[in-house]
């Protein structure tokens, strides 16, 4: 079999490590493109040259032969873009082989605005949104309303479409926000010209490169953002993300036809940890959740909030691993747990008193109760371990138990955020 094009993906709530395996599994490609969302992304990836925190550029950007590509299907707003190209610039990392699409979608400074606007109208019932724009940029884009990066290098036509939109968008934001704020045309057009002239030069056709890359049988690994359960469409809607986080939708996201997916990889964490609102059965009481997060460092990359940690979850991760297809599972921050006297993991989910090992709607997951099997923990540090077979026999127990409860296999256990501290189990 040809293993050329692999997608690699969140199988939970986001933040289950996928930017730290992309990292590792990146000296084996040509090409990473991320595939879909925005600067909400917050991947972490510690490695020879340090600690750092992507949000809109791929993880293989620390493997000097790798070509890194942000796809048609991501927004991406500028400012942030600048930024982040000068923070890893700094660290001495060359970013001049990033190629931009002429496809995706620019965020603009309205499109956070509104995010802001909308989560304070909402109120207690706030989607606890990272306030970048996200959604308001990609519904622009299904209103046909925003504005394509390679539309940089038609600034007539530009300015014209951009003075429509913001007409549009000031009689929206004066009648239904009441907003005293006014989005100005010409300061949005200068912002425009300031970040569109600092990323102009590695924004082209990228689906012409994938296209070729492809035809060489160059190996092209496809990064997703968030996890399935945020998936705009088969996640717990409208606690969900707004863009496609599924393997299925890479190829497109990404800008490569005609080219069959030959692996996927979907990245699980040990216990289940979420960021935002919305229904999450798992949740562990205050109480317990403090010591978890403190040890394990479960601070949002991109907001730095807290996040909300529970159990392992098999049925959303089953659930998860499915929707994704996946062949090969990632299973990270077992080092986390070491020092837990004892472990839960959900099995089904219990609404109005029936089990069931199905994922539900959101509103049955509102209601649905965790069902509990307890397992024993470990003391030992395993961090420094790199073989399956010296684990402590209760973390052994612990793996087999998440891989019959979902029904697929463990390849990677990830003991460490750095790149090298990877267990490789025989499937
Ligand atoms: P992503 O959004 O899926 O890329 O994940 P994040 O980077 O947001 O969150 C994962 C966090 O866990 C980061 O702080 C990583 O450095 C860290 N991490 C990843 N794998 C491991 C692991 O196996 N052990 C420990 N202790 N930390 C890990
Ligand atoms: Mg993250």
């Amino acid at each position: 079999m040809k293993n050329n094009i692999t997608v690699l993906v969140g199988l939970q709530w986001g933040d289950e490590g996928k930017g730290r395996m992309v990292d590792y599994i990146a000296k084996d490609v040509d090409y990473v493109i991320r595939y879909q969302g925005g600067n909400n992304a917050g991947h972490t990836v510690v490695n020879e040259f340090g600690t750092f925190k992507l949000h809109l550029i791929p993880s293989g950007i620390f493997n000097p032969n790798v070509t890194n590509i942000l796809g048609p299907g991501m927004v991406i707003d500028i400012e942030a873009l600048s930024e982040e190209l000068v923070e890893l610039e700094k660290s001495g990392i060359d970013v001049s082989g990033i190629r931009i699409s002429d496809r995706a979608t620019i965020t603009f400074p309205y499109h956070r605005l509104e995010d802001n606007l909308e989560e304070e109208r909402l109120g207690s019932g706030a989607y606890g949104s990272t306030r970048r724009g996200i959604a308001y940029a990609y519904g622009e884009r299904y209103q046909k309303k925003s504005i394509q990066l390679g539309e940089l290098f038609y600034p007539e036509n530009l300015e014209k479409r951009l003075e429509g939109i913001i007409n549009w968008k000031n009689m929206l934001f004066e009648k239904v926000y009441q907003s005293k704020e006014k989005i100005d045309f010409n300061n949005t057009l200068s912002w425009l010209k300031t970040y569109g002239d600092k990323i102009k030069s590695l924004v082209c056709n990228t689906t012409v490169m994938l296209e070729e890359a492809a035809s060489k049988n160059k190996k092209i690994l496809f990064e997703a953002q968030l996890g399935s359960l945020r998936d705009i469409y088969f996640g717990i809607y409208p606690y969900t993300t707004s863009s496609c986080t599924l393997s299925s939708y890479a190829p497109a996201g990404g800008g490569l036809f005609n080219r069959k997916i030959d692996k996927v990889i979907g990245v699980m964490k040990s216990f289940s940890s979420c960021v935002g609102s919305g229904p999450f059965v798992t949740e562990m009481p205050e109480n317990e959740a403090g010591n978890l997060r403190e040890t394990a460092n479960e601070y949002g990359a991109a907001t730095g909030r807290p996040r909300r940690i529970g159990y392992f979850d098999a049925v959303a991760s089953k659930y998860g691993a499915l929707i994704q297809g996946v062949d090969e599972i990632a299973l990270t921050k077992m080092d986390s747990l070491s020092g837990l006297k004892k472990l839960y993991i959900c099995t089904d989910y219990d609404i109005n008193g029936k089990l069931t090992k199905e994922f539900p709607l959101t509103p049955a997951l509102e209601i649905a109760k965790p069902k509990y099997i307890e397992l024993q923990g470990w003391d030992e540090d395993i961090s420094g371990c790199r073989d399956f077979e010296k684990l402590p026999e209760n973390a052994k127990k612990y793996i087999l138990k998440i891989e019959e409860l979902i029904g697929f296999k463990i390849k990677y256990i990830s003991v460490g955020p750095e790149r090298e501290s990877l267990i490789l189990k025989s499937t």
